[in-house]
């Protein structure tokens, strides 16, 4: 004998009944079926909202019609399909049943209350009309089959809403039952009969539980439970789109899976199946012929030690404490109690060690249950203020993760608390199952999603993700896109996705869902609404559940840098080459830093010295060693180092700014790289980065442009002016060469002051033979005396920088594996 469960999914309509009955007689001709079926699709929802409309006094008749009308339809298209299909029956087992409910409703309404016993009643009722509509079907198909009664063969005890079947006492029943042969049972889901024998429900998706309860009676070679999905899923297949098809699971992990969340399998359904060792298989009535999820008493899977995610929402989190908590005997046992009085089922428990306070998580549906009965039980101690007023906190989420083999293996939870601090979550309670094949957090409902997809991601796949959204679209952000673009197959190699879902320039902010297409950026950027809002960036990032989201600053705007601590107080990491907000007073200098460490992301600025070279991480990684710069020197502009070089060739200023700002080397006005500010910048950067406390007026910066030059008007008006310093400089060359020197643009740290000048350096100075664009940085420390460790190399372009950038990007993921 084998029994097969199709649930509400597999009985939308007349066709899904088909399909049923197709996979049903199959499976028959082979071996006996007993076949479990729950109520039409919706159905069950349906019969829920009456009673709840009946007891509020509302009017039920659009639910009322809704429900007649699924019935008959379904009953009316079989009907269609086969001449000999018992319509008349059908028809009056749905006229009784209606009958029946509408005259429940009536009663309900007028007392403005339903007892359970009579809600299970009505909740079951669309079980009833399945099983008939089904067994119809097999006999319009020429196979016998007969509607076996629950309630007569199955005992249950406990709540009425929510019964446990007593296995044995139904098993001996079901031993004195003789079924025809060559019949396929089909069984009402969902319900049992009591000691009384009055209909009783198992607690919603019981269904599947009905099932397991069955197999064990029938003493059923194996019970399969058929639903939507091709089987058991390492994380709910609606919520998390890489989840991956479990193959095998023990009844243990199905069990802690089911109970904490994954709604494929009611928890209860283990039990029976489990006792007998009857094996189960969850599969796909859209898709019979995949091999589904198959569950044991083995637990197969070695590669994974994490078998699966879940989670459990709108939950409410009670919390009773008080002085008089402490020592107290037997207050967990009356607020349990007090609990289980009410019906209500308690999901996980967490005791503080002091005994100060005792905290349960319960559905928030039975929140006003449960206030209840506790404020009345602990009156007393309410009123001596023994307790404190006891504490309810909904919109709550419980996150699971469960699988046998963690046990034996250190290190899951640490890796399942990073993943939550990688979310930004608050961790309101924690619990581990006492088998220790589960560990639960307590967080807050709206972060669920995210942790979800965290916590999968670091378990499950080692894909990586960046959440790109650039800012300025100029000559870097340009050369930014372009790399991503190109460098997407070796990202897929290394299993990172990098997708660009925002973009914005000074006008306008371009979004995309699933992320802009590099190769049309232009087009979408033009195309683009909205201006560029922080808000409208967190909304996108909360609707697409973005867990890495980064945020490029490639402007050079001093708006957008005074941004960057709200960008990392909203959750983005911060990538800039923008020098402003570094460079910005020393109390931002600190707020950015503060900021990125209480909210969990990184401030990247690489770029902010030297382009692509590593000096930034160089000069960190030479402090958390415990070194200190003691002096710096160096060539810190690419465009300086250029224009000098050509000034050692003999070439005017003027011709040396045109030519470095027509390759890009300048910045967009040629004025900040001749002001020495853009130096002056870099090593107040520096400087900072060794600890210095310093503003920017703090630096004696030197102009390149002689002090009698005029610099006012437009950048061309500028730059048509600027061979009025040309004799300035002919000058300044040839005193240089004359003694053998060339000239450059330095910048200087020496005993705690900074300094940005215009220095002649001879042959046998470091400096000497910087020049095209080069970068050339020595920094002196304590371990690198008296020769300094020099950093030099290609330190300009767009292209560079965009590279550094890159880098950057690339460590936000890194970072996901240290937290
Ligand atoms: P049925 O009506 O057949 O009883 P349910 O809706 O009760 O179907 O259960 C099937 C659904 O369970 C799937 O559609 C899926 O969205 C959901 N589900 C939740 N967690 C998981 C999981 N881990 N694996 C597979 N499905 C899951
Ligand atoms: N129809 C019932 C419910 O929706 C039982 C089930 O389908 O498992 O809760
Ligand atoms: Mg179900």
């Amino acid at each position: 004998m084998q029994v097969l469960k199709f649930g509400g999914s597999s009985l939308a309509n007349a066709d899904k009944y088909q399909a049923v009955k197709n996979i049903v007689l199959a499976q028959h001709a082979s071996q006996p079926a007993a076949v479990v079926l729950s109520a039409p699709q919706g159905v069950t929802n349906n019969l829920v909202a009456i009673v709840k409309a009946a007891i509020a006094g509302d009017n039920t008749s659009a639910l009322y019609t809704q429900l007649e009308t699924t019935f008959t339809s379904i009953a009316q298209d079989l009907a269609a399909q086969y001449a000999n299909y018992n319509k008349a029956h059908l028809e009056s087992v749905i006229a009784e049943k209606l009958a029946f409910l509408k005259a429940r409703i009536e009663g309900i309404s007028l007392l403005g209350q339903c007892p359970d016993a009579i809600n299970a009643q009505i909740i079951c009722l669309g079980e009833f009309v399945s099983v008939e509509l089904f067994a119809e079907l097999c006999k319009a198909n020429g196979t016998n089959a007969i509607v076996i009664n629950p309630v007569e063969l199955i005992l249950a005890h406990g709540a009425p809403l929510n019964s446990l079947a007593d296995i044995e006492v139904s098993r001996a029943t079901f031993a004195k039952q003789s079924f025809p042969e060559n019949t396929v049972l089909v069984m009402p889901g969902f319900c049992a009969g009591n000691e009384n024998g009055e209909l009783v429900t198992l607690g919603r998706n019981g269904s599947d539980y009905s099932a397991a309860i069955l197999a064990a009676c029938l003493n059923a070679s194996v019970c399969e439970i058929w639903t939507d999905v091709d089987g058991v899923y390492n994380a709910d297949p609606r919520r998390v789109y890489e989840a991956q098809l479990l193959e095998q699971l023990s009844y243990q992990e199905a069990m802690e899976l089911s109970y904490f969340g994954a709604s494929v399998l009611h928890p209860k359904t283990i039990g029976p199946i489990a006792q007998y060792s009857i094996p189960c298989r969850i599969k796909n009535t859209l898709n019979p012929s995949a091999p589904g999820t198959l569950i044991t008493d083995e637990s197969i899977d070695t590669e994974h030690v994490v078998k699966g995610i879940s989670t459990l929402d709108n939950i409410t989190m009670i919390n009773v404490a008080g002085p008089g908590m402490k020592g107290m005997v037997g207050m967990a046992s009356r607020i349990f109690d007090a609990i289980s009085r009410a019906h209500v089922s308690v999901l996980m428990i967490t005791q503080s060690s002091s005994e100060y306070s005792i905290s349960f998580c319960i559905y928030t549906e039975d929140e006003d249950k449960a206030r209840s009965i506790l404020n009345d039980e602990f009156e007393l101690e309410l009123t001596n203020k023994l307790l404190e007023p006891i504490e309810f906190r909904s919109d709550l989420s419980v996150i699971s993760i469960v699988g046998d083999g963690m046990r034996q293996t250190k290190g899951i939870a640490a890796r399942f608390f990073s993943s939550l601090s990688q979310t930004n979550v608050n961790i309101v309670a924690i619990a581990q199952g006492s088998s220790e094949r589960s560990i639960s957090a307590v967080i807050e409902g709206s972060k669920s999603q995210d942790a979800i997809k965290v916590i999968h991601q670091n378990f499950f796949s080692n894909l990586h993700v960046v959440d790109a959204f650039i800012i300025g679209c100029g000559t870097v952000g340009k050369a930014l896109i372009s790399q991503i673009e190109k460098q997407q197959s070796f990202l897929q190699e290394r299993n990172i996705s990098l997708q660009v879902y925002g973009l914005a320039n000074s006008r306008q902010l371009a979004l995309a869902e699933n992320g802009i297409k590099l190769n049309e950026w232009q087009a979408a950027l033009e195309d683009a609404k909205q201006a560029f809002s922080l808000e409208r960036l967190k909304t996108f990032v909360e609707e697409n559940h973005l867990i890495n989201p980064v945020i490029i600053d490639c402007t050079s705007n001093e708006t957008i840098a005074d941004m960057y601590v709200d960008f990392l107080q909203a959750g983005f990491h911060v990538v800039t080459p923008n020098k402003k907000a570094n460079t910005s007073t020393m109390a931002y200098y600190h707020e950015l830093r503060e900021a990125a460490k209480e909210n969990k992301r990184r401030f990247l600025y690489e770029t902010n010295v030297g382009a692509g070279l590593p000096v930034i991480d160089t000069l960190q990684n030479l402090l958390h060693a415990g070194d200190e710069l003691t002096g710096f020197q160096g060539i810190l502009s690419g465009s300086l180092s250029y224009i000098f070089g050509k000034l050692d060739e003999g070439m005017s200023l003027a011709d040396a700014t045109t030519i470095a700002r027509d390759n890009g080397f300048t910045e967009p006005d040629p004025r900040d790289d001749l002001s020495g500010m853009d130096v002056a910048r870099k090593l107040l950067i520096m400087a900072r980065e060794a600890g210095m406390d310093m503003e920017l007026d703090d630096i004696d910066v030197e102009s390149v442009l002689p002090a009698s030059f005029n610099a006012e008007g437009s950048i061309d008006e500028f730059m048509a002016n600027l061979p009025n310093a040309n004799a300035y400089y002919e000058k300044l060359a040839s005193d240089a060469k004359a003694e053998g020197k060339v000239l450059r643009y330095v910048g200087l740290i020496e005993n705690g002051k900074c300094k940005c000048s215009i220095e002649a350096v001879g042959a046998d100075h470091p400096l000497f033979a910087i020049k095209d664009g080069e970068n050339a940085l020595a920094l002196q420390s304590v371990y690198y005396n008296p020769i300094p460790l020099v950093i030099r190399g290609y330190g300009a372009g767009a292209d560079v920088t965009a590279a550094g950038c890159f880098t950057d990007l690339m460590r936000t993921v890194s970072w996901k594996r240290e937290v």
